[in-house]
C-alpha cells in the first residue's frame, strides 16, 4: 500500500483541476491528483481556447450559482494574476418563426427572462430591429426576439486548467499524469484506488472524471444513467477580424431548429462556432469516439452562418471534437454517494466549464464537510431523474 492521502481526485480535466487547487489551497501535499492522460490532452470536454461564461439561466438552481462562478473565477484570477475571463456581453437569441416551423421545442428566451428578474440580473430585451441596429452583422428574418446580458463572455478553458492545475502544485498538491485510475474500492471509512503498478488509500475520493464516470465508479457498485455525445466546433478564418473582435461581438446562442453558440476572434485569428447536443443523434463512449468532423454538421453551420451571419465565416481553420456527458434531465451530478459519502461525484452533463471554479470549491466541501455551502440539492446523484428508470429523458437539443 502507497502513501495515505486525505484526498485523491480522478481526472484533472475542468473540474478535476478546480477541485485540486482548492483542495491543495488547504490540504497541500495530502492531496493526489490522478489524470489517465497528459495534462492538457483533448479526449475530454475542456480543451479548448473558449468556452461560454453567461449569468442568463433559464433555471433558477443555475441562476442561483452564476455570480458565485464569476467570484470563483475572480479569485483564482486575482491568485495567478492570469486573466481567465473576457467579457463580451452575450445574446441569445429566440428564432421564433424557424423553432415553431421547425417544432423543436428548443427553449425560448422566457424562462431566461424569468430568472433574470427573480436573481435581480440586469439585461435588455430586444427585438430583430434593435438587434441588428447594434450588431448588422446579424442578418435576421425580423420575428427573432433576443435578450442581451453585458457580463456573459468567455473563460479560456484551455488557459484555466493549466492555471488551476499550476496553483495546485504550488499550494504541494501531487499530480500524477499518465496513470489510470483501474478501480476504487470503498474500504472502511475511506477509498482504495488501485492503478496499474499502485494502490492508494484516501479518506476521501473525488470523482471528476466526465465520460469515464461510470467506468470509475464501477468498483463502488454504482452506475449513473448517462449518454456520452461527440460534440463539434469550428473556427472559420474569417477576413473580417475588426467586426468581429471581442470589443464589438458578444458571444451568442442561437435557439432555432437547432441551438447554435458562437464566438467573437479568440484564441485562434477565427471566429468559432458549435452546435448543443449535436451528437445526440449518435451516442458515444469516452473510449469509442473519434476525432474526425462531421460532414452533416459542418455543412449545417456553414448553411446557417451564409443565412444569419456571412461576415463571420471564412476558410475553415480546423473542426474540434469533443464530449459532453449528460444525464437524462441535462442537470448536473454533484454530490457524495449515499452508501458511500467519503466519495463525491462530479459530471458536468455539457455545460459545467462557466462554473467549474466554483465546482471545484463545492467539491472542496465535499471532500472536507460532508456538505456544501452552495445550493446543490438539485444535483443530487440519486434524485428521481437518475434512479427512476420510468422517468423519461428530458433533453433539450
Ligand atoms: C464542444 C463543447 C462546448 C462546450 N461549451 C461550453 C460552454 O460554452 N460553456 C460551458 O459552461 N460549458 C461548455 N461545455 C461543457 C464543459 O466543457 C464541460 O461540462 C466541462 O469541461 C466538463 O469538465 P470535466 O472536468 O468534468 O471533464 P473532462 O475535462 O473530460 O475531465 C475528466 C477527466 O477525467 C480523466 N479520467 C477519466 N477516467 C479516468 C481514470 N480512470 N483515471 C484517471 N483519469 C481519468 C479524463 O482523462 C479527463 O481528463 C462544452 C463542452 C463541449 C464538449
Amino acid at each position: 500500500m502507497e502513501k495515505n492521502y486525505e484526498v485523491i481526485v480522478i481526472g484533472c480535466g475542468g473540474l478535476g483541476s478546480a477541485a485540486l487547487y482548492r483542495l491543495g489551497k488547504e490540504i497541500g501535499a495530502s492531496v493526489l491528483g490522478i489524470e489517465q492522460f497528459k495534462l492538457g490532452h483533448s479526449r475530454g470536454a475542456s480543451q479548448d481556447h473558449s468556452r461560454i461564461i453567461r449569468l442568463a439561466q433559464h433555471q433558477s438552481e443555475y441562476a442561483a450559482l452564476a455570480p458565485h462562478a464569476y467570484a470563483a473565477w475572480n479569485e483564482v484570477e486575482r491568485e495567478s494574476d492570469v486573466k481567465l475571463l473576457t467579457k463580451t456581453g452575450g445574446l441569445v437569441i429566440d428564432a421564433v418563426a424557424e423553432r415553431d416551423a421547425a417544432n423543436t421545442g428548443t427553449r425560448n428566451i422566457d424562462g431566461y427572462v424569468a430568472a433574470f428578474e427573480e436573481f435581480g440580473f440586469d439585461y435588455e430585451l430586444l427585438d430583430a430591429d434593435e438587434l441588428t441596429g447594434r450588431w448588422p452583422q446579424f442578418h435576421l428574418e425580423g420575428s427573432e426576439r433576443a435578450i442581451f446580458q453585458k457580463d456573459s463572455g468567455i473563460v479560456d478553458a484551455g488557459k484555466a486548467n493549466a492555471t488551476h492545475i499550476a496553483l495546485a502544485r504550488a499550494h504541494g498538491a501531487e499530480i500524477l499524469e499518465e496513470t489510470p485510475v483501474r478501480s476504487i474500492r470503498p474500504s472502511g471509512n475511506g477509498v482504495e484506488v488501485t492503478t496499474d503498478h499502485r494502490t492508494f488509500f484516501a479518506d476521501r475520493v473525488v470523482v471528476a472524471s466526465d465520460a469515464w464516470t461510470n467506468d470509475v465508479l464501477e468498483g463502488a457498485g454504482v452506475r449513473v444513467p448517462l449518454t456520452v455525445t461527440q460534440e463539434q466546433v469550428t473556427y472559420y478564418a474569417t477576413p473580417n477580424l475588426h467586426e468581429f473582435s471581442t470589443n464589438r461581438f458578444p458571444v451568442f446562442m442561437w435557439h432555432g431548429e437547432h441551438n447554435f453558440y458562437g464566438f467573437p476572434v479568440y484564441g485562434e485569428v477565427a471566429t468559432k462556432m458549435g452546435q448543443h447536443m449535436g451528437g445526440l443523434p449518435s451516442p458515444v463512449t469516452g473510449d469509442t469516439r473519434t476525432f474526425d468532423p462531421d460532414p452533416v454538421r459542418q455543412l449545417r453551420y456553414r448553411e446557417f452562418l451564409e443565412r444569419r451571419i456571412p461576415g463571420f465565416l471564412g476558410p475553415e481553420m480546423y473542426t474540434k471534437t469533443c464530449l459532453y456527458t449528460v444525464p437524462p434531465d441535462q442537470n448536473f451530478i454533484l454530490g457524495a454517494l449515499p452508501d458511500h459519502p467519503q466519495i463525491s461525484v462530479a459530471v458536468g452533463a455539457g455545460h459545467a466549464y462557466k462554473f467549474a471554479a466554483l465546482i471545484g470549491d463545492i467539491l472542496r466541501d465535499l471532500a472536507m464537510d460532508g456538505e456544501s455551502r452552495y445550493p446543490i440539492e438539485a444535483f443530487r446523484i440519486d434524485r428521481p431523474a437518475l434512479t427512476d428508470p420510468a422517468l423519461a429523458q428530458t433533453f433539450h437539443v
